[in-house]
């Protein structure tokens, strides 16, 4: 069985492709992981002591670590999700997003570098680097247009710019030292296991309890939202067929500005669970001062995926977001772990 090292995958999109990939067989998998805030073994619960698994707690700056990880379990490919992801907390302290993002993710790229050297040639010719990042490095649309792969680079957060710099270095790798490298720049994602700071967790825990909705400033925002799902299923996809050395969107067809998030995850708890005051959850939503720097608008083509790879989302927006409320509903104890802190206080043994 090959082995695959994922990072970052106590977090969001790295905990649902941990289990996706399990799930599907063919791969062992071990998971590199900091549990930062945003790491979560609560999600991984249901793998624990599985022989095709297997954690391993640090960072992906500290060499010497990484570098005792690729010797001791010997990947055939190294997927690459751990990063700092939350565009409010980069604007209020960027350097924890270069830490990680721009050096952390060198530092990788040089432990992994010096392992696939080593590596017999088939090996080597067989291996791959697969690194995970966002459209956030493009930057912000006007009403027309979506992002290519060829679209320039603007980004406008420091955790767009700190994911670009990191997507530069991948890139670099592999032009200057032939690393066999992948990129997917995706849109946003949504759906189970997701820390609920992000907007759609937030607005449904919110919504939930009948607290006010902030949303920032006149709400038309627009965001290209794809479930996690569909996004881990690409990344297996681009992982087995990807061209070496290539760049692939990946994204939803599903432009949605952030007031119609809003309004739909309002609608579906209404149905669910209407407020016992009787009040229609839309009048919760409150507009506040809009984020810094705010990107206007994001669309992604992934036309390069599709033709190529023959990927294609299963779930629209619609069916993904009943779907997400449905589970937040039945996963209401792994949400107050979340917001309790015991989710981290019991692992890390505070
Ligand atoms: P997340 O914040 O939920 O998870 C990040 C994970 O990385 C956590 O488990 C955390 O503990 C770990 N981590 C952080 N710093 C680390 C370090 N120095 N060493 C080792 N592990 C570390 O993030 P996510 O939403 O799952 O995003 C995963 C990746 O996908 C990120 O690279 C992000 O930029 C990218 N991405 C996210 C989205 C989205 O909508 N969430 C969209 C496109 C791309």
């Amino acid at each position: 069985m090959k082995t695959l090292l994922v990072t970052g995958g106590a977090g969001f999109i790295g905990g649902n492709f941990v289990l996706d990939t399990l799930a599907a067989g063919g791969w062992r998998i071990v998971n590199l992981d900091a549990l930062t805030y945003a790491g979560n073994l609560d999600t991984l619960a249901a793998i624990e002591g599985r022989p095709d698994y297997a954690f391993e707690h640090g960072d992906i700056g500290d060499a010497a670590f990484v570098r005792r990880v690729l010797a001791g379990h010997r990947p055939d490919a190294v997927v690459n999700f751990a990063a700092e992801s939350h565009v409010d907390r980069s604007i209020d302290g960027p350097a924890a997003f270069v830490q990680t993002n721009v050096v952390g993710t060198l530092t990788l790229l040089e432990c992994v570098l010096g392992y696939w050297r080593e590596l017999p040639a088939a090996e080597r010719a067989a291996f791959r680097f697969l690194h995970v990042s966002t459209d956030e490095v493009y930057g912000s649309l006007g009403a027309q247009g979506r992002f290519t792969e060829e679209s320039p680079y603007q980004p406008n957060s420091p955790y767009s710019a700190s994911k670009a710099a990191s997507d530069h270095l991948v890139r670099a790798f592999h032009h200057t030292y032939g690393l066999p490298t992948l990129t997917t720049n995706c849109s946003n994602n949504y759906g189970p296991y997701q820390f609920p700071e992000k907007l759609i967790p937030l607005m449904i825990q919110k919504a939930l309890a009948g607290e006010a909705l902030p949303v920032y400033g006149d709400g038309r925002n627009v965001r290209d939202w794809l479930y996690v799902g569909d996004h881990v299923k690409a990344i297996g996809r681009v992982l087995e067929a990807g061209r070496v050395g290539e760049v692939y969107n990946v994204g939803g067809d599903a432009e949605r500005e952030n007031i119609h998030v809003v309004k739909t995850i309002c609608a579906l708890l209404d149905e669910r669970r209407p407020l016992a005051d009787g009040r229609r959850r839309e009048a919760l939503i409150s507009y506040v001062k809009d984020r810094p720097g705010h990107d206007r608008r994001y669309a992604i083509d992934a036309s390069r995926l599709k033709s190529e790879l023959g990927w294609t989302q299963s779930e629209s927006f619609e069916s993904g977001i009943a779907r997400t409320v449905d589970w937040y509903l039945d996963h209401q104890d792994w949400v107050g772990r979340v917001l309790d802190g015991s989710y981290r206080m019991e692992r890390l043994g505070v």
